[in-house]
């Protein structure tokens, strides 16, 4: 793609958070070279008829059954085309005039169309961690044998990424994930028992969608980081740390071999990172504030809470497994964290039947893409029956 060539741009996921982040920054473009061309969500159909009146993409989907049928006349007097299922994202992704893919659905469902994408040798802009984690090496083989970008969304990635830049991958001596700690940062596990997900749902610096905000809650966003990062970036289990900055303005760093840290920051605000993605191997100016450093302020770390917070061991743990152990642990939490949101097991709940999904499992150290869906399938049954 030559510098500043105008872009065709799918959105998977687009009235998400990161979705209408994405379609923010692509208003702020104004047309110059980015085109949201194609737009798909699940069940949000006001949101998406109202998306699709404003960026007349080529192309929406919408995944729900029902939520087609209410449809109706909606998009009457546009050119916009509906289509449903994952056939409708496939033939999205897959299109000729297709050159981007911003992959923002949530959870292993995320996984499909990303895969569709990278078939048909498009762009990915990764937003969809899970992806990652449930089928990194196929994934990023797929990408290698395509030729395929993946440009992380992921704030975390996308400052080691930019931090990469700084030396070659063997002076590579580590990568240093940034947490917020999230809401319960500094909580024992007795005061978090009883919480509710309206308080989880509370992120102090991030405001996203809310199983992410049960993620960040728990630090299992933090684990899925960390088996992310291990496939985006071809590292060592051993080279990946994490460390807890409250403040959210670094938002990762890269040791080298001669001790330089090389970090990235910014005010906390995901459009940045999406911008980056959709440009990308260009910077332009954005919607995003600037960090202001005439006013005094302090970045603060301290170690995470591996204790109070369990899940973050899970994701080391399936980190240096790999395998199927990573569909398993995403799986598992998927369900775990439906469950919490209706009221139906505890906050400690969550890691405690992550933990009995990954010991049932079938581990298998090198799966195919429908062994994965297996793996996947039967750690949802298990934590849907699972009793506290
Ligand atoms: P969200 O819940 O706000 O939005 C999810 C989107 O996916 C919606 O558009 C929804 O319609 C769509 N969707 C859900 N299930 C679907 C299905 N089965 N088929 C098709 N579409 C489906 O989620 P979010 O916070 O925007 O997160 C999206 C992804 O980005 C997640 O993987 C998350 O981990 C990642 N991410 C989010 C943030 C953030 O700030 N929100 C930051 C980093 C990474
Ligand atoms: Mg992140």
């Amino acid at each position: 793609m030559p510098p500043g060539a105008e872009q065709n741009v799918v959105v998977l996921g687009s009235t998400g958070s990161i979705g209408r982040s994405a379609l923010s920054v692509i208003e702020h473009d104004a047309g110059r070279r980015l085109r949201a061309f194609g737009l798909a969500a699940h069940s949000s159909v006001d949101l998406l008829v109202e998306q699709a009146r404003t960026f007349q993409p080529r192309y929406i989907t919408l995944t729900c059954p029902d939520a087609r049928a209410r449809i109706n006349g909606a998009l009457s007097g546009t050119r916009v085309e509906l289509l449903d299922s994952l056939d409708g994202i496939i033939r999205m992704v897959q299109a000729p005039e297709t050159d981007k893919v911003l992959s923002a659905i949530v959870g292993a469902a995320g996984l499909e169309g990303t895969w569709a994408a990278i078939e048909a040798g498009k762009t990915i802009a990764l937003a969809n961690k899970e992806t990652l984690v449930v089928a990194g090496p196929l994934i990023m083989d797929l990408a290698r044998e395509r030729g395929v970008a993946m440009l992380p969304v992921d704030s975390e990635h996308s400052a080691i990424f930019q931090a990469l830049k700084a030396g070659q991958p063997n002076e590579v001596r580590r990568v240093i994930l940034t947490s917020s700690g999230g809401p319960f940062r500094g909580k024992t596990a007795r005061e978090l028992a009883n919480v509710t997900p309206e308080q989880a749902l509370k992120h102090p610096t991030w405001s996203m969608g809310p199983k992410i905000s049960i993620d960040s809650a728990t630090l299992m966003n933090k684990a899925l980081e960390v088996i992310e990062a291990r496939w985006l970036f071809d590292l060592r289990p051993e080279q990946v740390e994490v460390v807890v900055h409250p403040e959210s303005v670094i938002h990762s760093m890269v040791e080298f071999v001669d001790g330089s840290v090389v970090a990235q920051l910014s005010p906390p605000d995901m459009r940045l990172p999406i911008q980056l993605a959709l440009n990308y191997p260009d910077r332009v100016p954005g919607p995003c504030p600037l960090l202001d450093l005439t006013k005094r302020f302090s970045l603060n770390f301290e170690p995470p809470d591996r204790e109070t917070f369990p899940c973050l061991d899970l994701g080391y743990e399936v980190m240096r497994r790999g395998g199927t152990a990573g569909a398993a642990l995403n799986a598992a939490n998927e369900a775990a964290v439906s469950r919490f949101l209706s009221s139906e097991i505890g906050f400690l709940d969550i890691p405690r039947a992550c933990r009995a999904a990954l010991d049932h499992h079938n581990f298998d150290p090198r799966p195919t893409l429908d062994a994965l869906w297996r793996v996947d399938a039967a750690a949802r049954q298990e934590v849907r029956r699972w009793k506290p």
